[in-house]
Formats: C-alpha cells, structure tokens, sequence
C-alpha cells in the first residue's frame, strides 16, 4: 500500500521535517505495527507555517471568492479521484473499517469543500443599514491566519470541515491534525500544490497537542482558532487564547442520549440506537452513548438492542464486511477499559462485551490490535460517572424511563450538551421534546443526519460558537461598520 516512508510538515507549498529533527512513529492501531515516521514540529515550525500564511494571506484573501471556490472544487475533485487511497490510508491510520472510510470519511471530505465552495459564491457578507440620520455598511474582510486543530476520530472529514470555510472565507491556515492520524491531512497538503493553491495558503504542521498545538494558539499573529477535541484539551486552549483575545471556537466532547419513546417505529429506533451507538467504534463525538428506552417497550429493546450489538462484525478493518475495527490505540483501549471496569464497580451489568476480543476469534494479521468488544451496560443510575464522563468508544449504557418529562430530565442530567436523538411515531412529540433538550443538536428519527447548512455545535461542555454554513464564512472574517450622515 501507498504509505508514505515518512510524513513531513507541509509548509509554503512543500514538505519540510521538523526544524528539530524531532520525529515520531505512526502506528497502525489494528496491528499495532509502526507505519512510518512523522514530524514532531514544534514552535519554529508552527512560526515558519504562520510566516508563509501571512505571506499568502495577502493575495489570497483579496482575491475574489469566485476564484477561492474554483480552487476548493478541484481539491474535491482530487480528493474524490483519490478516494481509494485516501480511505485506505485513513483506516491504517485509525484502525476503522475501510468501507466506513471509503463510503462517510471520504466522500464527507470531498463535500465538505464543495459544499463551502457553493456557499461563497452564493454569500452576500455585506449589509446596510438605514435610517433618518445615518447609512452603514458593515464590511467583512477575512481574518487574517486561521489556526484549525482537528481530532483523529474522523481525520480528514472534520479536518476539511474546518480548512474549507477558511480558505472560502479568505483565510489562509495553519493547520495541525491529530499525531494520532497525520497521514490523509498530509495527503491533502500535496493536493492542494496539484489543485493550483498558492504557496502558503494551506499549511499542515504535524506534532504532539501540547507542543505543536499549543504553539498554534499560542502564536500572536494567529488571532483565530477554530478547534475540534477533548473538553479539558479545549479549556487550556481557553486559557492561552482568552487572555490574547482570540476568537475561538471549540467543538468539544458529548454524552448524547438516544431517546427511544413507545410509539417509536421499533425496527427504525432499533437500527438507529446501535448505529448512532456503535458507528466508528463508538469514537464519534455525537454518538448515543446513554440509551433511554420507555418502560413498556423496555425489556423488548434492551434485548432486541443487545443482540444486534452482539452481532456486530469486529475484524480486520481492511476486510469487506467488517463493521467494527480496531479503536485508535491501544492507549485508547486501556481508557475504554478502565471505563468499563469503573462501570462494573458502580455496580452496572454488563449485558453483551466488556473485554477485549479473543485474540483467536480475530484474523491473525490485527491479533495486536487495540481492539474492544461492542459493550452494553445497563443498571446504572443517571448521576453515575459511567453516564456522566465520556467514553469515546463502542460502550453503551441502556435505561428505562416513565414519560417524556422524565426522558428529558434524564437526558438534560449532563454537563455536556452536544446532540440527542429521538425516536417517536409523533414529529410533534418530538419537536417538543427537541424544545426542552439542553443540546446543541436534536435529531428526530434519524442520526447523524446532516445539512452542512445548519449551525453544527454545542452547549455546556460540549463547546462554545457554532460550525456549518454562513455560521462558518461570518467565523472566519471580520466585520467592520462604516457610518456616515444620511
Ligand atoms: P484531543 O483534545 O486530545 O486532541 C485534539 C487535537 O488537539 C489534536 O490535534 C491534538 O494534538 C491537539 N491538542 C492536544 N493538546 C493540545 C493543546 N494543549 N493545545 C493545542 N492543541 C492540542 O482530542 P482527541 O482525543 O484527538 O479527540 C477526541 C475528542 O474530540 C473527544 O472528546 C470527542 O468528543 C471530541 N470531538 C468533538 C467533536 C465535535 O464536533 N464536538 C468532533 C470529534 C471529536
């Protein structure tokens, strides 16, 4: 396979190391083999990649957002020409099924640059305003260097998410994707030379979060960040960025309940639970991680719920028809696994998993791998730490409630407030419910059902501001109001 023998900074249109030589090792998380070396880039890289930004900044941020879209609908273009290896190369990285990366991660990434494409050439950023005594017009110009810190759970998909508005908006970037998964962001790098952006309008630095990430935000000439990860990860960014006032934006952690209600289409609820549960091992940041099923259908689903979970394929994520890979790394699986032994202490049952795999029961070439069994607790109350912290891994807890106030109740009982799910027979039971949800994202009979045009983002300790759409393009630029006499 095309993996490359090393993975280099992109800076100013081409592949530099670390200014430090400092390097680190990419593991396959399914085999737990070494892949390749990558650069561990520290402050000096991030000052180089924020210097040819600036450079950049000057001409790409004036120059038409006609011409700023034509580039990004190229760069979709290769993206999709190199779907087979892009996908590939995301499930070495990630440990997750290929065919989860060929037919979402991908394709998602390709989208989501045409999607911010269209959205600047249909933008009106300018506004006026009259009255008796005064005219405005408020003027957007684009911020200047954006810096864009993206997770591992979804590498390419959520690093485009936010590279795309950027660049639409006339930003030029520094971007820093996951040490974890470096390898489809380092990828896009070289495809943007082959698209025709300019040198220095993208720019991909690779490294560890406290170093590498940590110099983005920290750099006073980077005076937007946009950051996609963990909560406490996402409160030291706070921390530095706050008292240089940058504008940020944080899309940080869930505990999203799926809410199953009696008149629910029970098949649909029931493939809808263990997808919004399971999908990607559970590492996605809106999966349904807390199940609240109302009593009378209770023990039916909870059934029902735990042998569809039992089911589930867990393999060689390179293998057709595997539908639950390896987890991140085997870091990650010692966190899932202390998860689910502080679950059994708080005296929850475990109804299917719990373990890792039998190394037999899985196909000799990932036997090393980090993986986990697709678990379900139930028996454990709402205010347990189990329902209370995220687990970002294929662990479900399951409970029954009474009536829809109770429903809400216990879904509100979280410190986090990203997405809930709703399963109901009645659209109008499930807009007031969605009404009384403390979360950013509601969705009614469905599950990661999503229209890049609506504000993606949430409450509490789920983050602050919002991604998506005009949301995105107004994120990354600057209003200015001029006023003169009418
Ligand atoms: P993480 O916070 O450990 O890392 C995210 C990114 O931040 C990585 O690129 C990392 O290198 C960098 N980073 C780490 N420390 C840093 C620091 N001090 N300064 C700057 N950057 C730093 O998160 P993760 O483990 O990669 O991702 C999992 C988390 O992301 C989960 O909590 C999940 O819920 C969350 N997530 C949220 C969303 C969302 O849209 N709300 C989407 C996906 C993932």
């Amino acid at each position: 396979m095309q993996v490359p023998a090393r993975i280099d900074n992109w800076i100013d249109g081409s592949s530099r190391p670390a200014r430090s030589g400092s390097v680190m090792d990419v593991v396959d998380p399914a085999t737990g083999a070494r892949v390749c070396s990558m650069a561990a880039a520290g402050a000096a890289d991030v000052a180089d990649a924020q210097a040819a930004a600036a450079r950049a900044f000057v001409a790409w941020g004036a120059r038409p957002a006609a011409e700023r879209a034509e580039l990004l609908d190229r760069l979709a273009d290769l993206v999709e020409r190199n779907l087979e290896r892009l996908a590939t190369l995301e499930s070495i990285d990630s440990g997750k099924p290929l065919a989860l990366a060929r037919s979402v991660d991908i394709p998602r990434a390709a989208s989501n640059l045409r999607f911010f494409a269209e959205a600047v050439r249909a933008w009106q950023p300018d506004e006026e305003y009259r009255t008796a005594h005064a005219h405005s017009r408020v003027i957007r110009r684009p911020a200047g260097v954006a810096g864009c810190i993206s997770p591992w759970n979804l590498p390419l998909y959520l690093f485009t998410w936010k590279i795309a508005p950027a660049l639409a908006a006339g930003c030029t970037v520094v971007a820093k994707p996951s040490e974890e998964t470096p390898m489809t962001a380092a990828a896009l790098g070289e495809l943007s030379a082959e698209a025709g952006f300019p040198a220095g309008v993208l720019n991909v630095v690779h490294g560890r979060g406290p170093e590498c990430g940590a110099a983005v935000v920290a750099h006073p000439s980077i005076p937007v960040i946009t950051f996609t990860g963990g909560t406490e990860t996402g409160a030291r960014i706070m921390q530095t960025a706050g008292p240089m006032f940058k504008r940020v934006a944080l899309e940080l952690g869930g505990k999203n309940p799926t809410i199953v209600f009696e008149d629910a289409d029970f098949e649909a609820a029931l493939s809808g639970a263990v997808r919004a549960g399971f999908q990607n091992q559970g590492q996605i940041c809106l999966c349904g991680s807390r199940v609240l099923v109302q009593r009378g259908i209770y023990e039916r689903f909870r059934d029902a719920f735990v042998e569809r979970v039992r089911a589930l394929r867990v393999g060689d994520p390179l293998e057709a028809g595997t539908e639950q890979g390896s987890l991140v790394s085997q870091a990650h699986q010692t966190k899932v696994s202390a998860a689910v032994e502080r679950a059994r202490a708080e005296g929850g049952r475990v109804l299917c998993g719990g373990r890792a795999p039998d190394a037999a029961a899985l196909p000799e070439r990932v036997r090393g791998g980090a993986y986990w069994l697709p678990t379900v607790i139930d028996g454990l109350p709402m205010g347990c730490a189990t329902n209370q912290e995220e687990i970002f891994g294929p662990v479900v807890t399951i409970q029954p409630f009474d009536d829809d106030r109770e429903a809400v109740a216990l879904a509100n009982q979280s410190t986090f407030g990203l997405a809930a799910n709703v399963w109901t027979g009645s659209h109008a039971r499930g807009m007031a419910v969605a009404e009384r949800l403390e979360f950013g994202i509601v969705w009614i009979n469905a599950w990661l059902l999503r229209d890049l045009r609506v504000p993606f983002g949430g409450v509490k300790r789920s983050g602050v501001g919002r991604e998506g759409g005009d949301e995105a393009l107004r994120f990354f630029t600057e209003p200015k109001s001029v006023t003169w006499p009418a």
